[in-house]
């Protein structure tokens, strides 16, 4: 079995186009694995020869509240079947309530977490890193998917993790 690593966050984020970056530019073939849920896509990254599955939680709840059912049942979901959790949040919209709400959900399974902040691209990288420090997530990496840029990090950093 290979391992799994879950791209969680709310909805825009930039989940999917890391995904894609994952997936598709790292070779690889991009998986949609039958049988599964739909709200899921499922692709192999390679790290070198370390091949490991990436799965896209693509149903995560648009709505304003903290996290509602739907929301709640995707992340479990995602949870449940990782080994490695990557939670993904959005420079520009900054650090929200709901993005603790989520990240409050992911420590409560006590698997291994990155937490990427994405679309750092034209930021002041600094300033929008000392923010999403508060998580108190050792690694906490800025990255831009929609640039390709910080995923050798994020790879490097995953390596050991998995
Ligand atoms: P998801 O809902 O979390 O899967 O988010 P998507 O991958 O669908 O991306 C949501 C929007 O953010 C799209 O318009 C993307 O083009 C944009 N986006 C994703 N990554 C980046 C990034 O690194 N920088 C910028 N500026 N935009 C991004
Ligand atoms: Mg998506």
């Amino acid at each position: 079995m290979l391992p799994v690593v879950a791209l969680v966050g709310r909805p825009n984020v930039g989940k999917s186009t890391l995904f894609n970056v994952l997936t598709r530019s790292r070779d690889a073939l991009v998986a949609d694995m039958p049988g599964v849920t739909r709200d899921r896509h499922y692709g192999i990254c390679r790290i070198g020869e370390r091949p490991f599955v990436v799965v896209d939680t693509g149903g995560l709840s648009g709505t304003e509240d903290a996290m509602d059912v739907l929301t709640a049942k995707q992340v479990r979901l995602a949870i449940a079947e990782a080994d490695v959790l990557v939670f993904v949040v959005d420079a520009r919209d900054g650090l929200l309530p709901q993005d603790d709400a989520i990240l409050a959900e992911l420590r409560r399974s006590g698997k291994p977490i990155v937490a990427v902040v994405n679309k750092t691209d034209g930021l002041d990288e600094q300033a929008v890193m000392a923010e999403f420090f508060a998580f108190g997530i050792g690694a906490t990496l800025p990255l831009s998917a929609a640039h390709n840029r910080g995923t050798d990090d994020f790879l490097r950093v995953l390596l050991p993790l998995l």
